[in-house]
Order: structure tokens, then C-alpha cells, then sequence
């Protein structure tokens, strides 16, 4: 039987409220609304499809055009079509970008078309034809942002010379995403998609013996990890943001909170920060999770930074005004990295915030389980607001650890999500 109900969480709505008119504006279902169709139309995952032509100057032989659709399960396909109709061949590469207030959706394709000059006397090969499909969970969590999105397609070509090589195809990425991309103040966060960007992600940028992930471009740093890279600030142009290990007492001090689960082996914090000074929590090619505290890092340290300018939220005073709470959210999203499939890397802060289209923060009474107890950040805040409740006015680890075990703090209604999920790498 179709369930209205199914097609609502299949659209990825299991927040409430889940209403028929909801659902019609997701899929773009104009009125009047009929429940049948409806739940006709939501058996497939919503999709957009992003159409750009490829159009050369006058005199120049080479024309295509280009398409991305990106659907609310997270598959997309990225095809595309040049055509060379003149006497040159052509090496071409063609970049479609899918932009939106905080984040952006890049393909790109190389490749090469014959000309009549290629094979005067036979069949010169004058399409190239592509299609790529694949799938980036990260569309399906910021889809109601990305599907506002809109397209540019940009475009280069040359008769002669090639980027072939997985150098040339890189050092040009990183000069487009310099320009045209990092330039944006408000972006979070740039997904890749497609295996030939896909490659650049997955090289290990930037020095090992400083920090494996991060490169500077132009003068911006960007730190990458699988399938993105996210632009950072906060870094000398020498590239060399601080970074270390948790020590002994923060990992007691986790530990009070995480048990065991935390994957401490492959934390590395660091000072780098987000634009918009948003921190964020980032895997990297070698396997380490970048933990980027920005000033929580060494103001003074991140057991006893506290930041709390942020409005009252479910009857807690909002941000993390309690030592280390902005460190144990943080370590939450290194926690769900290391424990959900579908985390690849999380950044904080309005970005996020926006993205959703809702307060993300906010979670409700306790009862539903973990997973449905609202985003990946309602998830962290419900793990930092019990710390920043309970272990208020901690005066040492001990001290701290002995607060988180009081019986007002282990009998919390949300107590049972740090026991029976944190404590069990349940997600
Ligand atoms: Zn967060």
C-alpha cells in the first residue's frame, strides 16, 4: 500500500510538520493537491536537473552543452555533449557549478574532439560524449538548499597542448576554485562530484609533515577531504596552522562523556576556522579527522574555552557557556564521522544553520530515538547541553567527571542518548 506517510520520509521530511502542502512544495507540485498524485510522485526521489549550452566565440568550431541532476537521495548524474564541426581539433574542459548561498555542487570534464584536419580522408571523431553517475550524501542532507541552486557552466578549450595529467587537471581546479569559488565570503563548503574532481579531492594535498589535507591556493587555504574542501581561515600563508593530539587530561575529560567510543587515535585538533569563523570537524585522505577549533583551540585551551553569545534554546542559555562544551561538540561530530556511514564531514554555525532551513540546533522532548531526535547538529547540541548543564563549574577532570556522574545528571530525560548511543556507538 502507498503511504502518504512513507512518501513524506522518503522526501527526507521526518521532521515535523509533515503536511500534504510540505510535501507538494518540495517536489514543486502545483495546487490544487492531490494526496494520489502526491504520493505518486514522491515513490521517486525528488530530483533538478540543471541544463547549461557550451557556446564558443564566432570562429571557433566547438559547442555543447552540459547537465547536472542532483536528486534528494543524494545520486546525481553529470553528463554533457561537445561537438567540434570545424577543420581544429580541440582539447576542451568544460566546469559546471551549482551554487547556493553556502555551498556549491562542481563536475568537470576534459576531453578532446576531433577536427576534418585530424582525418581529411576518414571519419574524424567530433563528439565527445559523457555521463557520470554517483551519489554524494551530502545532497541529500543540504537538498532543500541545493535544489534552489542555480547552474553556471564555464568553459576552456585550446587547439593545441592538453591537461592530461592529474597535476594539470588540479593545479587548474584549484585556480577556478581560488577565484571563483573561495572568493564567495558566506561558502562553507565545496562537493566535488564526478571522478575527475574526485581525484583532486582524493590527493593528499599540502605537506605531510604539517598537515595532511590542507593546501593554500592563491593565498586561501582550503582543507580537503573525500569528495569536498571546505575554505578555511586562521593560517599563516606559510600553511602551517597549529595542530596536536588530544592530550592525557582531555582524553579523560571526553572520556567522561564518549566512554571509549571516540576514535582518539585520529583526532588531530587545530586552530583553523571556517569563513564566517565557523569550526569544523573534516576528514582527511590519511584517515584523520581535522578538528578545526579556531580560537577555541588556544584561548585558552579547548577544555576551558567557553563562547556563549547565542540565544536560550529548549530552556538551556544557548551556545557553550559551560568550559570545554564547544570542544565536546566538536567531538561529537568526530564521533559521528567515525560512526554513521552517512557523515562525511560536518562544518558548524550558520552555515548549517541556513542550510536547513531551520533552527538546527533545536531538538524536542526526549522519548524518540537518537536518530530521530532531529538534525546532525540536534544531535550534537542534545550531547554538549547535557555536558554544559551538568558538569557546570568544573574545577578539575575529577571534578568534571564526578558532575557528569551525579545522579542528577545520569537520571536526565536526555541522559539515555549519552548511555544507550553515545556510550554504544549507536547513531
Ligand atoms: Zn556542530
Amino acid at each position: 500500500m502507498k503511504s502518504f506517510r512513507n512518501a513524506l520520509s522518503k522526501a527526507g521530511m521526518s521532521d515535523p510538520p509533515l503536511s500534504a502542502e510540505r510535501l507538494a512544495a518540495w517536489y514543486r507540485v502545483n495546487r490544487p493537491i492531490s494526496l494520489t498524485g502526491l504520493t505518486d510522485t514522491a515513490q521517486s526521489p525528488a530530483a533538478v536537473t540543471f541544463h547549461g549550452d557550451v557556446i564558443t566565440p564566432s570562429g571557433t568550431a566547438l559547442g555543447g552543452w552540459v547537465e547536472m541532476t542532483l536528486r534528494s537521495d543524494g545520486t546525481y548524474t553529470f553528463k554533457g555533449h561537445m561537438h567540434d564541426s570545424g577543420w581544429d581539433p580541440y582539447d576542451f574542459r568544460v566546469r559546471a557549478v551549482v551554487s547556493t548561498p553556502n555551498l556549491v555542487v562542481a563536475a568537470q570534464r576534459s576531453g578532446h574532439t576531433d577536427g576534418t584536419g585530424s582525418d581529411p580522408l576518414g571519419h574524424p571523431n567530433r563528439d565527445c560524449d559523457w555521463q557520470e553517475d554517483g551519489k554524494e550524501p551530502r545532497i541529500e542532507m543540504f537538498w532543500p538548499e541545493v535544489r534552489q541552486g542555480t547552474m553556471t557552466v564555464s568553459k576552456s578549450y585550446q587547439d593545441v597542448g592538453v591537461l592530461k595529467t592529474i597535476e594539470d587537471i588540479t593545479a587548474d581546479f584549484l585556480g577556478f576554485v581560488a577565484a571563483d569559488v573561495l572568493g564567495s565570503p558566506v561558502l562553507g563548503l565545496a562537493l566535488v562530484i564526478g571522478s575527475e574532481l574526485g581525484k583532486v579531492t582524493g590527493l593528499k594535498w599540502g605537506d605531510p609533515t604539517i598537515l595532511v589535507g590542507v593546501a593554500e591556493v592563491a593565498g586561501i587555504v582550503a582543507v580537503f577531504g573525500f569528495g569536498a574542501l571546505v575554505p578555511a581561515i586562521g593560517v599563516a600563508v606559510a600553511i602551517a596552522p597549529n595542530h596536536r593530539r588530544l592530550n592525557q587530561d582531555e582524553i579523560r575529560f571526553a572520556s567522561a562523556v564518549f566512554g571509549d567510543t571516540l576514535p582518539i587515535d585520529r583526532i588531530m585538533l587545530t586552530d583553523m576556522a571556517g569563513l564566517g569563523g565557523r569550526r569544523f570537524t573534516f576528514p582527511n585522505v590519511d584517515g584523520d579527522i581535522l578538528v578545526n577549533l579556531g580560537p577555541a583551540y588556544s584561548n585558552p585551551d579547548p577544555m576551558h574555552y567557553t563562547q556563549g553569545n547565542y540565544p536560550i534554546i529548549q530552556g538551556t542559555p544557548g551556545g557553550y557557556p559551560t568550559q570545554g562544551q564547544l570542544f565536546i561538540h566538536e567531538l561529537v561530530h568526530a564521533w559521528q564521522i567515525a560512526n554513521s556511514w552517512f557523515v562525511p564531514g560536518w562544518i558548524c554555525d550558520g552555515a548549517s544553520a541556513q542550510m536547513q532551513g531551520r533552527s538546527t540546533y533545536q531538538y524536542g522532548p526526549a522519548g524518540p530515538s537518537y536518530k530521530n531526535m532531529g538534525s546532525i547538529e540536534a544531535r550534537a547540541a542534545i550531547v554538549d547541553q547535557w555536558f554544559g548543564k551538568y558538569a557546570k563549574g568544573w574545577t578539575s577532570v575529577d571534578d568534571a567527571i564526578a558532575k557528569l556522574n551525579s545522579p542528577a545528571a545520569t537520571s536526565d530525560p536526555y541522559f539515555t542518548y549519552i548511555a544507550n548511543n553515545i556510550r554504544l556507538k549507536q547513531e
